[in-house]
C-alpha cells in the first residue's frame, strides 16, 4: 500500500496519546503505510513536537493528562496560523503554508458532546476506539490526499494572483495592481501620518523611437527601462508599475519630496546610462525620461487620485521645460 508521496519527502504523522500501547499500534500501522511517525504522550509534548517538526497530520487522543486533546487541538489551530514557527528543511514548507495541519481525533469518547466539541476546536475528523484499522487507514489516506490537493490549489491560486497583477511585457506591476497598492498605502499612511510620494515617468519621443527602430525594439526598450526603475526603487515597499503605454509609475511610501526627488534623479541618470540609441530624439542621442514627482500627506477624507493629478501636472511641466528631467526641482542638499 502506497502512501501519498510528496515532492520532497514522506508525510510525517504525529501521534499524540498517553497510552503507550495505542501509540505503538498507531506507529506500526502508519509506518506500514509508508508514513514517518513521531510520538508524544500528552498535549503539551504534542505541541512541542508540532513546533519542531510540523507534521502533515496529527492523530490526537482526547483524554490525556497535563493537556487534553481538545486544548491541544485549539492551540494547534493557532500555531497553524503562526508564520513565526521554525521551519525544518526536510519538511515541505509550501504544503505547511497552504493549510492548517489536519487533526484526526481518535478517542474512546463516543458521546455527542465530545464529538461536537472536537469539531468545534478544529478537528478534521473523528474516530472512536477500539480503532477499526481498515477505516483508520482509509481516513488517513483521504485526509492526506485532500491536504495535498488543497496545497496544489493554493499554490495555483497564488500564482494566478501574482500573474494577474503583473504587466505581461515588462514584468513590473500592472495598472490594476498600481491602483490597488496606491489605495492601500494611501489609507495606511493617512493612519500613520506619514508622507506618500509618486513619480510618473514617460519615455521621451517614444513614438519616434518605434517609427525608427520598430515595435519589437520598442518593446525591448520598455523592458530595459522597467528594469532600471526596479533597480532604483529598491525598498520592499516601493512599487514600480506600468501605468500605460510608455509611462511608468513609482509608488514610494513614507518618502518625503526630497527623497522622491533623489529617486527621480537617480532614475533619470540610470536610464541615460543605459545608452539606448535614439537618433530621432530632439533632446539626446539616447532614450530619456521625463518625470513628474508628487508628495503628499494622505488624509482619510481625500482620494489618492489627487496625488496622481499632481504628479501628472508635474510630468507635463517636465515635458514642457525640455524633457529628460524631473519636476518640480527641489534642492536635495
Ligand atoms: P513625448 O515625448 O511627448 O512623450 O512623446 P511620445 O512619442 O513618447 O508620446 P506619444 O504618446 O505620442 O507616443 C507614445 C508611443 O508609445 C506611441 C505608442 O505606439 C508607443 N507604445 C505604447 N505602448 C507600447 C508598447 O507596448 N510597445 C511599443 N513598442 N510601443 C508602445
Ligand atoms: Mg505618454
Ligand atoms: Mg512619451
Amino acid at each position: 500500500m502506497n502512501a501519498v508521496s510528496f515532492s520532497d519527502g514522506t508525510p510525517i504523522i504525529l501521534v499524540v496519546d498517553d497510552d503507550q500501547f495505542t501509540r505503538q499500534l498507531l506507529r506500526r500501522v502508519m509506518e506500514k503505510e509508508g508514513y514517518q511517525v513521531i510520538e508524544a504522550a500528552n498535549g503539551e509534548q504534542g505541541l512541542e513536537a508540532y513546533k519542531r517538526l510540523k507534521p502533515h497530520l496529527v492523530l490526537l487522543d482526547a483524554l490525556m493528562p497535563v493537556m487534553d486533546g481538545f486544548t491541544c487541538c485549539t492551540q494547534l489551530q493557532m500555531l497553524g496560523n503562526d508564520d513565526s514557527l521554525e521551519q525544518e528543511t526536510f519538511v515541505d514548507e509550501s504544503f505547511q503554508d497552504a493549510a492548517r495541519t489536519p487533526v484526526l481525533m481518535i478517542t474512546g469518547l463516543e458521546d455527542q458532546e465530545s464529538v461536537d466539541r472536537a469539531f468545534a476546536v478544529g478537528a478534521t475528523d473523528y474516530l472512536t476506539k477500539p480503532i477499526h484499522l481498515a477505516v483508520l487507514r482509509q481516513r488517513v489516506r483521504r485526509i492526506i490526499q485532500q491536504s495535498q490537493l488543497y496545497q496544489k490549489l493554493e499554490i495555483a491560486n497564488r500564482e494566478l494572483q501574482r500573474l494577474a497583477s503583473l504587466d505581461g511585457l515588462t514584468g513590473v506591476a500592472n495598472r490594476r495592481r498600481f491602483d490597488e497598492y496606491l489605495d492601500v498605502e494611501w489609507r495606511r499612511l493617512a493612519r500613520e501620518k506619514l508622507p506618500l510620494s509618486l513619480i510618473l515617468c514617460d519615455i521621451d519621443f517614444f513614438k519616434k523611437y518605434n517609427d525608427t527602430y520598430g515595435h519589437q525594439a520598442g518593446d525591448a526598450c520598455l523592458r530595459r527601462v522597467a528594469d532600471a526603475l526596479r533597480f532604483c526603487a529598491r525598498r520592499s515597499v516601493d512599487l514600480v508599475a506600468r501605468y500605460g503605454g510608455e509611462e511608468f509609475a513609482v509608488i514610494l511610501p513614507n518618502t518625503t519630496d526630497v527623497g522622491a526627488s533623489l529617486v527621480a534623479e537617480e532614475i533619470r541618470t540610470v536610464v541615460n546610462a543605459l545608452e539606448i540609441a535614439h537618433a530621432q530624439s530632439a533632446v539626446s542621442e539616447h532614450v530619456t525620461l521625463s518625470l513628474g514627482v508628487a508628495c503628499m500627506q494622505p488624509t482619510p477624507s481625500s482620494p489618492p487620485s489627487i496625488l496622481i493629478a499632481v504628479a501628472d501636472a508635474a510630468l507635463y511641466k517636465a515635458k514642457a521645460a525640455g524633457r529628460n528631467m524631473y519636476f518640480p526641482r527641489i534642492p536635495t542638499s
